[in-house]
């Protein structure tokens, strides 16, 4: 199987640094075994930039599910603009591509002797180890927010069975009922979603249920593209969001799930249904495996995206501190191919390219308008440095929904080749 010219040329747009002879010498014969452990956007797109780069490497990727549900385009799901399955990705174009897909888990990683030891109790030796786990929910806070309360106040921050919670409760809300959302502090996959989700749930009951509202307790002074997102409710959803941020009490502490009751510092707030988004920290097994740090995520090298503490072991997508770009799917997207690129160059005893990743998160406010915001980093002095950041919208609304539909699909079919 050779690489084909628009594969390239994909590759060389994403990143700017694949030259034709970078991909000539990718091709030549090595005998490697590349072990991936998470099928999402970061470790799908690494398995098939692996594999495209040079089909003579031995890709495994493990993941626990046979089908990946994208976080990206869930919100559209919650307010019926979207079905789950537009947003439901089989595992069969990286399986084409020649990629082993085990559905497994890791659950133990043998650093010395290079081995990975799947749930199952299979084990599988590595020359290199990808960790792609994304995030784990950081429980009990707000105080009484756990699994089991998760099931009465979904988060809905994986998409699946929670997108599909969350959407039966808002379809079922009464008329002047209250929908509130709990945004927490620290670092968190996707910053603008909250505010995405609420403009959606605003147009939703705008349609459905006029007399509703929605709160946004935010434990947060600022939040991304507010000005444009103030505006923009203030037009479209006049006096249907109201934002609550952290000096104005918005940080909730507590929840009572069985009272449908969030308690602030000063206040009870008793609420028709409620979108408790947990704080975040990196899955599980980064964790486990000694990749995170005191300060819980898991520090890299910008070049590779190897580990800074276990040496042969990558770490990419949102589980990685990769600031200042956002966790995102479109930043997992560059870093897994920046990370493949890295792999196959050490490989052949190469030093890594220089990358330039682009990021850009759509948020739509209402079925015909979106607003984005782009970011172009490179690396300097071995850190992640922001060069550009654009935000679009407003005037060009109508023009960003479509320019959003056109990211979903391409991104899907660059992490995923479907
Ligand atoms: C509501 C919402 C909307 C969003 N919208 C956007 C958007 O518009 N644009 C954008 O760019 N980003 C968006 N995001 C963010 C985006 O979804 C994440 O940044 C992205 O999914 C990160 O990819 P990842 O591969 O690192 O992690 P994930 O997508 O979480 O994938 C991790 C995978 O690893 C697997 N896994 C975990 N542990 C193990 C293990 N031990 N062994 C094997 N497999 C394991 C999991 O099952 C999972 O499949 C959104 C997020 C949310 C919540």
């Amino acid at each position: 199987m050779g690489i084909s010219r628009r594969t390239l040329l994909q590759l060389a747009a994403g990143t700017g640094i694949l030259s034709r002879a970078q991909a000539r010498q990718s091709r030549t014969g090595l005998k490697a075994k590349i072990v991936i452990a998470g099928g999402g956007f970061a470790g799908a797109a690494c398995a098939l930039a692996l594999r495209r780069l040079n089909p003579s490497i031995e890709v495994t990727l493990v993941d626990p599910d046979d089908r990946y549900i994208t976080c990206p385009m869930s919100n559209a799901v919650l307010v019926g603009l979207r079905d789950l399955d537009s947003i439901t990705v089989s595992r069969r174009g990286l399986e084409r591509a020649g990629v082993i897909c085990a559905r497994d888990r890791v659950v133990a990683i043998d650093t010395q002797r290079r081995h990975a030891r799947l749930g199952g109790g299979v084990v599988l030796g590595y020359d290199r180890l990808v960790v792609a786990p994304g995030i784990r929910f950081l429980w009990g806070t707000p105080q009484g927010y756990d699994e089991a309360a998760s099931l009465t106040m979904p988060h809905a921050w994986s998409a699946g069975v929670q997108t599909q919670l969350l959407a039966a409760q808002l379809r079922a809300i009464r008329d002047g009922g209250v929908v509130a959302i709990s945004v927490p502090t620290g670092p968190m996959r996707c910053p603008p979603g909250p505010f995405e989700r609420a403009s959606l749930i605003a147009g939703f009951l705008q349609a459905n249920k006029p007399r509703a509202k929605v709160l946004i307790f935010d434990a947060n002074n600022r939040f991304p593209r507010q000005d444009t997102f103030t505006e923009a409710w203030h037009s479209l959803y006049r006096g249907m969001i109201e934002w609550i941020p952290m000096t104005e009490d918005g940080g909730v502490v507590r929840v009572a799930p069985a009272e449908m009751t969030l308690y602030t510092a000063n206040g009870a707030h008793r609420v028709d249904v409620a979108n408790i988004i947990p704080p975040q920290a990196p899955a599980e097994l980064a964790v486990q495996a000694g990749l995170a740090s005191d300060h819980g995520w898991c520090p890299i090298k910008p070049l590779t995206f190897e580990s800074q503490l276990i040496g042969g072991v990558h770490v990419i997508g949102d589980a990685c501190i990769a600031d200042p770009m956002p966790k995102s799917a479109s930043a997992a997207n560059a870093q897994a191919r920046q990370c493949a690129l890295a792999i196959v160059a050490s490989l052949a005893g190469r030093e890594p390219p220089t990358p330039r990743f682009e990021s850009v998160c759509y948020s739509l406010l209402q079925p015909g308008s979106a607003l984005s915001i782009h970011g172009s980093f490179d690396v300097a002095a071995g850190e992640i440095r922001q060069l550009q950041a654009e935000e679009h919208g407003a005037a060009t609304a109508r023009q960003e929904v479509r320019n959003a539909e056109d990211w979903y699909r391409h991104i899907v079919n660059d992490s995923f080749g479907v």
